[in-house]
């Protein structure tokens, strides 16, 4: 019999509304859990055990008095701390927002609460979401529960390694360039970035508004779908919010990818790919054959500049979304005022902002400034636009395609803080969803000495049902769900 703790949102909510279990015990099964692991994990920056506790209560009160419950009824999540959550602090990891508390729920959190989701706490994630191994974390960095000297991914490490560990049941994530899908490979559990428009923004913190979107992080396809199902939707707040009609995402999951035409753009597997990761998805490709789809090579010749593309435009738009951090409006301030305004300004950022989140807004400043701006940023708005096109192409042929989530395996935690470009290569396969607003799921698709690894399938805008069904119909046919990391 599996623990309360290990049990998917799924089978935890069957288990509340049938009485086989109470949503605080449930809820309190985690805590357990977080409290024996913590020390060694470092998945979240804050815990609100109380109000978890006292809002499973509720649930149960419901149950017991045989009102409806939500779609979440009792199944603890956990949230990305650049995530607003009204009265718990959200600090992006930083020390500049340490003692932010917001006066408001973020959209995402508004429809989790109604639909009886237990919110748990706040995770770890790279200062700002600017990382891909949740190392530039003022509060240190989360680590991989594989592997605890190897780097969770980023930059929402702290929601993949808390899912992986059974430290939360579900978890919300943003993914700028790769920050949901990366630490899902590196944890081995399921990271879905949606389709861009597909989620509210509201209430989540900015680090590059064109690119980013909040999505689902989950022991399995099917949580996925069913906590997509919740969270997506128009929204009036976010003006980059698209009309598209609810769904019921979990109705997609069928074990078939029967006629599926899959394409495998070679530029995936380019410089810098480590063979096992080649060999394992390439042996998930053809699993996905042997069970009905058709496989062909392919190639997105503009993929080639993507990495450049996206951080242009990533830290560009980092640059002006942050010079609301002065310490006077907003954000952290140095216990001492001598100095004229450009002083005391500097002085705040210099100390509120880490060393990365720094040289982002200083190479942004750089591509936007004048006698730059056309050579760099508004070229890589040209160039983001023929990605696009190359995709658009691609689906006119292909339902779904499928690379690695993450070049290599998951990485020793201090392997390559210090040399940021190669940090950035990382992101090779996981930025261009982000450039051309596509949806992209990562789902484990095999071990490397111990290792996860994970596998990337993308579709056309607002066909997640595609992602979903071909990652369920893998998922399905395949053991990787089973394995956990032993922690203890
Ligand atoms: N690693 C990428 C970056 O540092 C992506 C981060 C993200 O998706 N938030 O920008």
């Amino acid at each position: 019999m599996p623990k309360l703790q290990e049990l998917t949102a799924r089978e935890t909510i069957q288990k509340i509304r049938s009485n086989e279990a109470t949503a605080e015990e449930c809820v309190h099964a985690v805590f357990e859990r977080i409290h024996r692991l913590e020390d060694k994990v470092n998945a979240y920056v804050t815990l609100v055990e109380e109000e978890a506790l006292k809002k499973a209560r509720e649930i149960d009160r419901k149950v017991s008095e045989g009102k409806p419950v939500g779609k979440l009824a009792g199944v603890a999540i956990a949230v990305k701390d650049a995530i607003c959550t009204q009265g718990i602090p959200t600090t992006c990891s930083s020390r500049m927002l340490k003692n932010f508390v917001p006066p408001y729920d973020a959209e995402v959190i508004e429809r989790i609460k109604r639909e009886d989701g237990v919110i748990v706490g706040k995770t770890n994630m790279d200062e700002f979401a600017m990382g891909s191994s949740t190392e530039t974390s003022h509060f240190g960095p989360t680590r991989n529960p594989w592997n605890l000297s190897r780097v969770p991914g980023g930059s929402s490490g702290g929601s993949a390694a808390c899912i992986a560990t059974d430290e939360a049941t579900l978890a919300l994530g943003t993914d700028t360039g790769g920050s949901i899908r990366c630490p899902a490979s590196y944890c081995s559990v399921v990271g879905l970035k949606p389709t861009y428009g597909l989620v509210s923004r509201y209430g989540l913190i900015a680090y590059a508004n064109s690119l980013e979107q909040i999505g689902p992080m989950a022991k399995d396809v099917y949580d996925c779908a069913l906590f997509l199902t919740v969270i997506a939707g128009h929204d009036s707040k976010d003006g980059t919010s698209v009309k598209a009609a609810p769904k019921d995402y979990t109705e997609f999951l069928k074990d078939t990818v029967k006629g599926f035409k899959i394409g495998v753009p070679i530029e995936f597997f380019g410089e810098g790919t480590s063979d096992e990761v080649e060999k394992q998805v390439w042996n998930g490709i053809h699993k996905l054959e042997e069970l009905g789809a058709s496989c062909e090579e392919t190639s997105l010749p503009t993929l080639e500049h993507s990495l450049a593309t996206y951080y242009i435009i990533a830290m560009s738009e980092a640059s002006s979304n942050l010079a609301r951090y002065d310490g006077i409006r907003y954000g952290y301030r140095v216990d001492k005022d001598e100095g004229d305004w450009t002083t005391v300004y500097s002085r705040n950022r210099r100390i509120g902002f880490g060393a990365e989140v720094r040289r982002r807004i200083i190479l942004g400043t750089y591509a936007l400034s004048a006698g730059y701006y056309n050579k760099y940023y508004l070229k890589a708005l040209k160039v983001r636009t023929l990605i696009r096109k190359d995709f658009e192409n691609a689906f006119k042929k292909f339902d779904v395609l499928i690379g690695p989530t993450m070049p290599f395996p998951p990485f020793k935690i201090g392997e390559k803080i210090k040399d940021p470009l190669a940090l950035y290569m990382s992101d090779v396969d996981t930025v261009s969803a982000n450039l051309a607003g596509l949806p992209a799921i990562s789902i484990p698709c095999g071990f490397t000495n111990g290792l996860p690894i994970g596998m990337q399938i993308m579709a056309s805008p607002l066909r997640e049902d595609l992602t979903l069904q071909a990652a369920y119909t893998f998922e399905q046919n395949t053991a990787y769900k089973n394995r956990k990391p032993t922690v203890e």
